[in-house]
């Protein structure tokens, strides 16, 4: 009778590891979902992989600021026009 407890109590624990489990990966999917934006919106138009952000030139008058992002593989550039967005979110993800 007590094997059969413990045995009963041994799923019940399983089961719990296994909604943790569920949970921590909905939680992850969030947070990527949340974040992923912010590192991929910039991609190498030649090879895909992330640019690296090399220069920023100020805004001047009604012209915006211009930043300047590079591909370290195939020393591709790119200039793009910098608008910060009012909800606090940085860059053009368009
Ligand atoms: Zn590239």
């Amino acid at each position: 009778m007590v094997r059969i407890l413990r045995d009963f109590l041994k799923d019940e624990s399983a089961a719990a590891a296994i909604e943790y489990v569920i949970l921590a990966t909905g939680i992850a999917v969030v947070i990527i979902t949340a974040v992923l934006p912010a590192n991929s919106s910039r991609a190498c138009r030649t090879c895909g992989r992330p640019m690296r952000f090399v220069t920023a030139i100020a805004k001047f008058g009604r012209h915006p600021e211009l930043r300047t992002y590079e591909c370290g593989q195939c020393k591709e550039t790119s200039i793009e026009e910098w608008k910060p967005r009012e909800n606090g979110v940085v860059g053009p993800f368009d």
